[in-house]
């Protein structure tokens, strides 16, 4: 496994870029493999490179319900005269359509040999076992010819790429049944703090119900890890460490939300410096600046923050590309889309901020983003009532309502 030397305890906040890359460099793709049928392989990560067998579609054959023909047989600048000769329907071995003639035909059914031309069912006249057919056909009308989409041998999927429905569909159209996939990274998961409940139970004084392994189960679930939920970790210096131990021996990376930061309760970061190593714990990022990336007893190890916003936009920015190497995923840069903004904001230059917005359609078709009034890292209603996030860049001049500037959809994080 690439490591990389630690920046010391009282390292000044990193980019959000050179922490996520150092989150990537900590972690290397599990090693197991399954081979799945198709209705089990939606999310997981392909292992292999996959070539068509065949071309698509296998055969040429007719996109509309009409009639096949030749179409040297066509009068040139009237309406041609022919008798049907015969029937195809989909499923059904072609004629060959050898005098002149059409072949009523339906969608999908194979093209008989010597017919290059359909014309559709809608633009003839059908009298008897004639059609009268309209001028202005073109030679190859309304017929997908063989390997029209794919070509036998073209790779067709990439090793690494996370199967999509669509994905699916063009495996069966192929012809597999089986896909092999790299097994899913097992994900421990606790979090840490005295004031946490669980759900269900009452609520003691001074408590809180734990909102962030809810959180992280899902969000970890969606980014095609298999959690494994090992519940709240007292904040006690003296036990935290057998338990991250513990949970290091059979998982492929242990994550922690809370006691990340510079608090007396905070024992992560002592934890993990007895334990394994710790490479940064500071990102230059709003919300979320405490963010412990390292190893503990030799596995991967993320320390998220504890305010629940600042969990769900670090995971997005440092957790996720971390878990798609684990994953053996590709990780496609995120791609940022124009908004509008509704709003002015004053950030702290040197660090990135995510802003939560909704967005509302505008007048000149570029949405308009809404800034929520929830700001605080502890506000969950303000993600759930907000469609995605306003990235506002660490060297960029204050954002002035009106200008365009990056926004990236929360569905975007999600997968
Ligand atoms: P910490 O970093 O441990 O000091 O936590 C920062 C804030 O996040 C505190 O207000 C905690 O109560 C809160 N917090 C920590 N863990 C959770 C959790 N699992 N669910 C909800 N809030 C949490
Ligand atoms: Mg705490």
């Amino acid at each position: 496994m690439a490591r990389l030397k630690g920046i010391g305890p009282g390292h000044a906040p990193m980019s959000v870029d050179e922490a996520g890359a150092r989150a990537v460099s900590v972690a290397a793709p599990v090693a197991g493999l399954q081979t799945l049928p198709l209705s089990q392989a939606d999310g997981r990560v392909l292992a292999e490179d996959i070539r068509a067998g065949l071309p698509l579609p296998p055969f040429a054959n007719s996109a509309v319900d009409g009639y096949a023909l030749r179409f040297g047989d066509l009068a040139l600048g009237s309406e041609t005269r022919l008798p049907v000769l015969g029937r195809i329907a989909a499923g059904e071995a072609a004629a060959t359509l050898a005098a002149p003639g059409v072949l009523r035909i339906f969608t999908g059914a194979p093209i008989p040999p010597g017919a290059d031309t359909v014309v559709m069912q809608e633009d003839v006249r059908r009298e008897g076992d004639v059609v009268v057919l309209p001028p202005g056909l073109q030679r190859g009308d309304n017929l997908r010819p063989a390997g029209e989409d794919v070509a036998p041998g073209d790779l067709v999927l990439s090793a690494g790429h996370r199967l999509r429905p669509q994905d699916l569909g063009l495996l069966a159209a192929i012809g597999h049944e089986h896909v092999t996939v790299r097994r899913r990274p097992r994900v421990a998961l606790f979090s840490t703090g005295d004031e946490l409940t669980e759900p269900g139970q009452p609520l003691p004084p001074a408590g809180i119900y734990d909102a962030n392994r809810a959180l992280l189960r899902a969000l970890l679930a969606r980014a095609g890890a298999e959690p494994v939920d090992l519940g709240i970790l007292r904040d006690d210096r003296d036990s935290l460490p057998a338990r991250l131990a513990e949970a290091a021996r059979d998982c492929d990376l242990v994550v922690t939300s809370g006691g990340v930061s510079v608090g007396e309760e905070d024992h992560v970061r002592a934890a993990l410096s007895a334990l394994g190593t710790l490479d940064f714990w500071r990102v230059a990022i709003k919300p979320g600046k405490p963010v412990a990336v390292g190893t503990v007893a030799g596995t991967p190890f993320l320390g998220l923050p504890g305010n629940p916003v600042a969990v769900f936009v670090t995971f997005a920015f440092i957790a996720r590309p971390m878990l798609a190497r684990l994953a053996g995923a590709l990780y496609p840069p995120l791609l940022r889309l124009p908004v509008r903004l509704g709003f002015s904001h004053q950030g702290k230059p040197g660090r990135r901020e995510f802003l939560r917005v909704s967005l509302e359609q505008g007048v000149d078709g570029v949405s308009l983003a809404r800034r929520h009034s929830g700001e605080g890292a502890g506000s969950l209603v303000s993600l759930v009532q907000s469609d995605g996030l306003v990235e506002l860049a660490e060297d960029l001049p204050p954002a002035e309502e009106g200008e365009i500037r990056p926004f990236l959809p929360y569905a975007a994080l999600l997968g």
